[in-house]
């Protein structure tokens, strides 16, 4: 789905919006050069799963582009294109009686990686407040 020239394409844009922000782990899971468990994609994102789940179904989906966090996101339409495939993955991943949906943010929000990441987790009963 993604050509070396999709990534030179994605760097420009990453660098002009962003700029040129630190690559991340995620950025190897985009472009292939480490394995994940990729279980959606498409022209502008993919979904993974988290390699320590924290729940029966836990993934996490990414935009291709490497945005660093929510806060610095800008005001397109990748943000509601994100959320509307974590509910599609959900269903896909029959999460029937309902699922949490978490972006951390910064250090407040306990953000380790800063590639944007909406987790997805479910198939059991989660509790609140979260942690
Ligand atoms: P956060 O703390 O919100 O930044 O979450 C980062 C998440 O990425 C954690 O749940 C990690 O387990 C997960 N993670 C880190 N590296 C990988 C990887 N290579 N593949 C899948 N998930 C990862």
């Amino acid at each position: 789905l993604c050509t070396g020239r999709d990534e030179v394409r994605l760097a420009e844009e990453a660098s002009r919006k962003y700029g040129s922000p630190a690559p991340t782990i995620f950025s190897k899971v985009v472009d292939k050069s480490i394995p994940a468990d990729i279980i959606y994609e498409d022209e502008k994102c993919l979904a993974f799963r988290d390699i320590s789940p924290q729940a029966p179904v836990h993934f996490l989906v990414i935009p291709r582009i490497p945005i660093p966090r929510i806060s610095e996101a800008k005001d397109d339409d990748l943000l509601g294109h994100l959320l509307v495939v974590a509910k599609n993955v959900a269903k896909q991943e029959s999460l029937d009686e309902g699922y949490r949906v978490v972006i951390n943010d910064g250090k407040h929000g306990s953000q380790s990686v800063y590639h944007l990441h909406i987790h997805v987790l479910g198939g059991r009963q989660m509790s609140w407040p979260p942690g």
